[in-house]
């Protein structure tokens, strides 16, 4: 069976404070059940803290974006390296605002993917259309064009360990959800993309799906067939959300 994934994106909020009480509401209530990743994702800079704070908790940490380089003048970045020394397990690559925000194309995420891997990290591979590419019919096409990057770049091989995120990009933090039909198509989609070269990396990659998932909306969207868990941005800092999601991922495993 594929594992079942919650990552909780924190992005840039938070502080050490609200960020511990988040951690500890987490901590309380987080299921210990095989083949659940429970994954927090806080900003770089409480990486160390977070780590600490979690002790023996099932939670694995994760940073939201890395340098391809190995070290050096690159002032502002951080380094994979400097990831495995503070006991990352996963790194977000490629979500839509570090493509939209910080110009990053196919092809850097496709480096970072390759760099990650080579350092035994885990990446998150994110793909997702605009609402103009999705009312265009343009999703399908898009989307394996952002996953053909990768595999043109590092081969099929990678994704016996790669984990990909389908986000639509308008429903990011808009409140706006795929349907679980929508994002099953989408899922079923990539999944015969890789399949096409390789059906047994293909059947085990854990494909989450990213955009306004909430409490509310986890467990329908956790019951598609190939959606294998979640990519969590605003309702993964509140706890009792959060937890709820991690809930249905779990009852989804049965
Ligand atoms: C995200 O940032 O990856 C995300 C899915 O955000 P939200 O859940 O807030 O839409």
């Amino acid at each position: 069976m594929r594992k079942t994934i919650v990552a909780g994106n924190w992005k840039m909020n938070g502080t050490s404070e609200s960020i511990r009480t988040l951690l500890d509401g987490i901590k309380a209530g987080v299921p210990a059940v095989d083949g659940l990743v429970t994954l927090v994702c806080p900003p770089a800079v409480y990486l160390y803290q977070v780590k600490k704070q979690i002790g023996d908790a099932p939670v694995a940490v994760g940073a939201q974006n890395v340098s391809a380089q190995p070290k050096g003048a690159f002032t502002g970045e951080w380094s994979l390296e400097m990831l495995q020394d503070l006991g990352c397990e996963y790194v977000i690559l490629g979500h839509s605002e570090r493509r939209s925000l910080f110009g990053e194309t196919d092809a850097d995420v496709a480096d970072k993917v390759a760099a990650t891997l080579a350092a035994g990290l885990i990446p998150i591979l994110c793909v997702g259309e605009t609402l103009a590419q999705r009312d265009a019919g343009e999703t399908l096409a898009l989307v394996a064009a952002q996953v053909d990057a990768v595999v043109q770049r590092i081969g099929i091989e990678c994704f016996a360990s790669v984990v990909i995120a389908y986000e639509p990009v308008w429903a990011i933090g808009t409140g706006l959800t795929a349907t679980p039909e929508q994002a099953q198509e989408v899922h079923a989609a990539i999944r015969a993309q890789l399949a096409g070269s390789d059906a047994k990396i293909a059947d085990k990659l854990s494909i989450l799906y990213g955009g306004s998932m909430n409490a509310g909306n986890a467990a329908e969207l956790l019951a598609q067939q190939d959606i294998d868990g979640g990519l969590i941005g605003g309702a993964s800092l509140k706890a009792d959300e959060f937890l709820t999601i991690c809930a249905a991922a779990a009852e989804s495993r049965k």
